[in-house]
C-alpha cells in the first residue's frame, strides 16, 4: 500500500522500469551511499514504488536492481505502508531460522537457505530522520535481501548448495 506520496516536482511523471537480472554487472557492484535527499533520489524512490507495486507479489526492490547503484531500498510488505530506506545498515542481527527464498533479479527460481530470526536495522528516511526497528519475519528477511543487493550479494550466495535451487511458478512472492 502505497500511503506514503512522494512529492515530486510539476512534471515529474513515475515510471516503471526493468528489472534488471543476473549477469547484469550491477548488481554485483557495491552501491554508494547517498550523501544528499535531493529531487533525483525523490524521482528514484518513486520509480522504485511504482516498479514494486506493478506486480503484487513483489515485496522489496533495491536501486540496483533497477540499474542504480545507490544505497537506496523500498521494501512493501501486503497490507502496510511502504518503507524507505536510505543508506540502510544491519546493526544487529541474532538467531538463525530456514527460509524459502527468492529473488526479482533471478525470476523464475527459489531456493533455501539461513535467515536470522530478528535484524536491527538503521536507516534515513525520505525527510533525513534516523528510523530504527527490531524487525522478525518476513520483513526481516526482506531487510536482510535488500541490503544484500547494495552490496552486491544476492541471496544464492548464502546457499550451500545452489543445485538445490528450484524452478517456480511467477505467481510466488519475490524480493
Ligand atoms: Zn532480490
Amino acid at each position: 500500500m502505497r500511503l506514503f506520496k512522494v512529492h515530486l516536482d510539476e512534471g515529474d511523471v513515475m515510471t516503471v522500469l526493468p528489472i534488471k537480472t543476473l549477469p547484469e554487472p550491477v548488481l554485483r557492484k557495491r552501491a554508494k551511499r547517498v550523501t544528499s535527499i535531493d529531487n533525483s533520489v525523490k524521482k528514484l524512490v518513486a520509480d522504485m514504488q511504482e516498479t514494486l507495486h506493478a506486480d503484487p507479489g513483489r515485496v522489496g526492490l533495491a536501486a540496483p536492481q533497477i540499474g542504480v547503484s545507490l544505497r537506496v531500498v523500498v521494501i512493501g510488505l501486503p497490507d502496510e505502508e511502504d518503507i524507505i530506506m536510505i543508506n540502510p545498515e544491519i546493526v544487529k542481527k541474532k538467531g538463525e531460522r530456514r527460509v524459502s527464498e527468492g529473488c526479482l533479479s533471478i525470476p523464475g527460481y527459489m531456493g533455501e537457505l539461513n535467515r536470522a530470526e530478528t535484524v536491527t536495522a538503521k536507516w534515513r528516511n525520505l525527510n533525513g530522520k534516523e528510523v530504527r526497528v527490531k524487525a522478525e519475519g518476513l520483513l526481516a528477511q526482506a531487510i536482510e535481501h535488500e541490503i544484500d543487493h547494495l552490496n552486491g550479494w544476492l541471496y544464492i550466495d548464502h546457499m550451500d548448495d545452489t543445485d538445490s535451487l528450484h524452478k517456480i511458478d511467477t505467481d510466488n512472492i519475490e524480493i
